[in-house]
């Protein structure tokens, strides 16, 4: 299949380009399409063919569901057997935004999109382009990550076409997305609500809004009894190919650790890469060096995750040492993607 690249100047001004793209989605076809956290790729939520087409085009397994994007509030209604109250107050504060909400599904959605369950996952993206494919289709949008299962996610539309190129009809190139990682996954649907994955939304945030909240036991611990909610936080995910090492401690230590461990692999012949920041990238000496950032602008940091981690996949690295990252705001959801691509593997210098 021919993939067609269309490119829109990020703002929804090319309503042609647009409304091509939508008449795909209408027609039960995929779109890969930029939203504020990273690129995803689309289908109608309510025709199971189209929502079975996302899954062979990713490899993903049927039983991770899929996020449903919306555009305006009264679509969470169309889908949902009853929204909470707490949905209503959750949408007030943050949708349009990155806050994906677990409600129970009603019949309008085939379990296809759900990955089998009850429940169903819905977002109303903070994007232009998302927003405007999403009205003129007329559907709701069924939309995962626009990357092959497991690997990153992408957040430039080059990053769908390495993935996807030649398996979708079209990729709506709107430029770089904004946040950089997935959006966070709050459940409503048991008594107390828990976030299933972190994101730019942040706990405090969540529960400023609706009092008690938790978060899932089973995302902070690699315990197979203690299996996550969310489906999909149980594969290893958001993974570059090279093996991925994350480095703990004191700044200085860890210099010197991924120093000596850099210096033994490439005795041994390995490309060794390196994940730092701006604050320490001139202390290290690997064969690839990529700073994600400064340490004190934590969104930088989100933004840049996944393309330093692809770009040392196109530089061949072996195995990849990375520094480690605050567990709290935005920084907390960076350190749990960068644990799952590391397959937990940490070292304390
Ligand atoms: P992605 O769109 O690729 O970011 O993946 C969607 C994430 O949402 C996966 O981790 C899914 O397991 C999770 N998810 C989607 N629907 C549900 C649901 N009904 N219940 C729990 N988790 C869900
Ligand atoms: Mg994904």
């Amino acid at each position: 299949m021919e993939t067609k690249i269309l490119k829109t100047d990020g703002q929804a001004t090319d309503v042609n380009i647009i409304k091509e793209a939508a008449q795909v989605i209408r027609e039960g076809g995929l779109v890969a399409f930029p939203t504020e956290t990273v690129y995803g790729l689309g289908a109608d939520a309510c025709n199971l063919e189209a929502s079975r087409k996302i899954y062979a085009a990713k490899g993903r397994p049927s039983d991770n569901p899929l996020i449903v994007h919306i555009a305006c509030f009264a679509d969470l209604e169309r889908i949902a057997l009853e929204v909470p109250g707490q949905a209503r107050a959750l949408a007030d504060a943050f949708w349009p935004g990155p806050l994906t909400m677990i409600v129970k599904k009603n019949a309008a959605v085939p379990s296809e999109t759900t990955g089998g369950l009850e429940t169903v996952a819905v977002r109303m993206p903070d994007h232009p382009v998302a927003l405007m494919l999403i009205r003129e289709s007329g559907c709701l949008i069924a939309a995962p990550s626009a990357n092959i299962s497991g690997r990153p996610s992408p957040t430039i539309a080059a990053h769908v076409a390495a993935d996807l190129e030649g398996r979708i009809p079209v990729i709506l190139d709107g430029g770089e997305v904004g946040i950089g990682i997935e959006s966070t996954i709050v459940d409503l649907t048991e008594e107390t609500p828990s976030i299933l994955r972190p994101g730019a939304v942040t706990e405090a945030m969540i529960a400023s809004v609706i009092g008690a909240v938790q978060t899932d036991p089973g995302l902070l611990s690699e315990d197979s009894a203690n299996r996550p909610k969310a489906p999909g936080m149980k594969y290893r995910h958001y993974a570059p190919e090279a093996e991925l090492i994350v480095v703990d401690g004191s700044k200085e230590a860890v210099i010197q650790r991924i120093n000596a461990l850099a210096y033994e692999l490439k005795a041994q012949g390995k490309r060794v890469g390196i994940l730092c920041t701006d604050e320490t990238s001139a202390a290290y000496r690997g064969n690839v060096i990529r700073s994600i950032g400064s340490r004190v602008d934590e969104e930088a940091i989100a933004r840049h995750l996944y393309r330093v981690l692809r770009e040392f996949d196109e530089a061949k690295t072996d195995v990849i040492y990375s520094e480690s990252f605050a567990a709290s705001g935005i920084g907390q959801a960076v350190m749990n993607r960068l644990l799952k691509a590391a397959g937990h593997r940490v070292l304390w210098a």
